[in-house]
C-alpha cells in the first residue's frame, strides 16, 4: 500500500486520552483527524477537526465515518467487531484482524499465548454456568477475571479459598470467567513495541510498573532490569509482534517472578499507560509510532533522552477542589499533561506527570513530589 502522506485524515474510533495523544501527534506532523464514539467534547473530540457523536452499532454512522478517512485505527480494543469489519469496507483498519480479535477477550487471549508456548501464569477457564470447583484443585491464593471486556483491574476479584471464589463468581452472575494463579512478583514491567508496514519493529526500553487497587500509578523508564530480562522481554514482544501480524503498537505487561522468569499478564494492541512518558523522554513518542506504523511511514527512534517517570492523576486529586497546578509546574523538570476531561470522578484517569531526570530513581522521586505538591495549599 502507498503511504498515507501528511494532510490525509485518519480515523480514530474512541474518544479517551490515548486518542487525544494520539491526535496531538497526528496534527503535529500535519494530519487531519476524525474521531467517533458516543460521547461529545471529548478527550480526542477536543483535539480532533471532527467529533462524530453515535452509537458503536450504528454501522451506517460507522461506514460514513470510515468513508471520509483514509485509515482507521483505534484507542481501546474493544471496539465490536461489526463495528471495525464495517469500518474495513470503507478504509484500511490498523492494527485489525488476529491482533485485534486475539486481544479483545482475555480468555482467548491467554489461551492463544498458551497454545502459541508463550509463559503466562498458570489459568483455567471457567465456562458460563459451569462447575468453579472442578478448576480449583491445586488454586491456593488466586484472581478470579471476567473472561471479556476488562481493563485497569475492573471485574477482577481475589480470592484464598474455593468458597471466596464460588462467592465472587456469584458476583460475577457466574458468566465466564479466568482464574488465574495469584503471581507474588517482583516486579511488573512492560514493553511497548511497534512493528511497521513493512514488517520493522522497534522496542522501547521496559518501564517498571507499579499499581494501587488494579490501576497503574507510576511507570518509571529505564527500569531496573538486567540486560538479559531486557533481551528476553523484547524478545518475547519481537514473537508476537510478527506472529499477531500487528501494524501498530503493541503493548505486552509482563510479571517477573522472584526465580527471574518473565509471565506475560495481558496485551494492549496500542499506545499504553506506561508509555506516556515516552513523549517527553524518547526521540520519538508511542504516538507517533502508532501514527507511522498506520500510514505506512518509517518508524521513528525509540531511544531515550533522559531517564524518566510517570504518575498518574486519577479523579481523586481533585477531591479537595482544583489541584494546585503551579506548585507542582514550578519543579522545572516536571511535565503536566491533561486529559480535557470534564469530570474527575475517583479513580477516572484525568491527566498525568512525567518528570525527566538524569536517573530513573531521581526522575521517580520528582515526580511522586510533584503529585504530593498537588495538595499544598494555595498561598
Ligand atoms: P490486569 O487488569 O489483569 O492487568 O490486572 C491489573 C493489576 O492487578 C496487575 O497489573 C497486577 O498488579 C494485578 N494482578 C493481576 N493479575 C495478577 C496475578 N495473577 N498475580 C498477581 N497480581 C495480579
Amino acid at each position: 500500500m502507498k503511504p498515507i502522506l501528511p494532510g490525509a485524515t485518519i480515523g480514530v474510533l474512541g474518544s479517551g486520552q490515548l486518542g487525544r495523544m494520539f491526535a496531538i501527534s497526528a496534527r503535529r506532523l500535519g494530519y487531519r483527524v476524525h474521531t467517533y464514539s458516543p460521547d461529545r467534547d471529548t478527550p480526542t473530540g477536543q483535539i480532533a477537526d471532527i467529533e462524530i457523536d453515535a452509537a458503536y452499532e450504528d454501522l451506517d454512522r460507522v461506514r460514513a465515518f470510515a468513508s471520509a478517512v483514509d485509515v482507521v485505527t483505534f484507542e481501546f480494543e474493544n471496539v465490536p467487531a461489526p463495528t471495525a469489519e464495517a469500518a474495513e469496507a470503507e478504509a484500511p483498519v490498523r492494527p485489525a484482524g488476529l491482533v485485534l480479535h486475539t486481544t479483545q477477550h482475555r480468555l482467548r487471549e491467554k489461551t492463544w499465548l498458551a497454545s502459541h508456548g508463550f509463559p503466562v501464569t498458570r489459568f483455567e477457564a471457567i465456562r458460563a454456568g459451569g462447575d468453579l470447583a472442578a478448576v480449583w484443585d491445586g488454586f491456593g491464593p488466586a484472581i478470579l477475571k471476567t473472561a471479556g471486556f476488562g481493563y485497569d483491574g475492573k471485574g477482577q476479584f481475589r480470592v484464598s479459598s474455593l468458597a471466596e471464589a464460588e462467592d465472587a463468581w456469584s458476583a460475577m452472575e457466574r458468566q465466564e470467567a479466568v482464574l488465574e494463579a495469584m503471581v507474588d512478583f517482583e516486579a511488573e514491567l512492560s514493553v511497548v513495541a511497534v512493528r511497521g508496514e513493512n514488517g520493522d519493529c522497534v522496542f522501547y526500553t521496559p518501564s517498571a510498573n507499579s499499581h494501587v487497587a488494579g490501576i497503574l500509578d507510576v511507570s518509571v523508564a529505564p527500569g531496573p532490569f538486567s540486560e538479559k530480562i531486557v533481551y528476553e522481554a523484547q524478545e518475547i514482544a519481537r514473537a508476537l509482534l510478527s506472529q499477531l501480524e500487528v501494524v501498530g503498537v503493541l503493548c505486552i505487561e509482563f510479571f517477573l517472578t522472584k526465580d527471574g522468569r518473565l509471565l506475560i499478564n495481558e496485551l494492549a494492541p496500542r499506545p499504553h499507560n506506561s508509555g506516556h512518558l515516552t513523549i517527553d523522554a524518547c526521540v520519538t513518542s508511542q504516538f507517533e509510532q502508532q501514527l507511522r506504523a498506520v500510514c505506512g511511514l518509517p518508524l521513528g527512534s525509540t531511544e531515550m533522552l533522559r531517564p524518566a517517570a510517570m504518575a498518574n492523576l486519577l479523579g481523586d486529586v481533585w477531591t479537595d477542589g482544583e489541584p494546585n497546578w503551579s506548585a507542582a509546574l514550578a519543579m522545572p523538570d516536571v511535565k503536566l499533561h491533561l486529559y480535557g476531561k470534564l469530570e474527575p470522578r475517583p479513580g477516572r484517569k484525568m491527566g498525568h506527570l512525567t518528570a525527566t531526570s538524569t536517573s530513573a530513581s531521581q526522575s521517580e522521586k520528582l515526580v511522586r513530589e510533584a503529585r504530593s505538591k498537588l495538595h499544598v495549599e494555595r498561598i
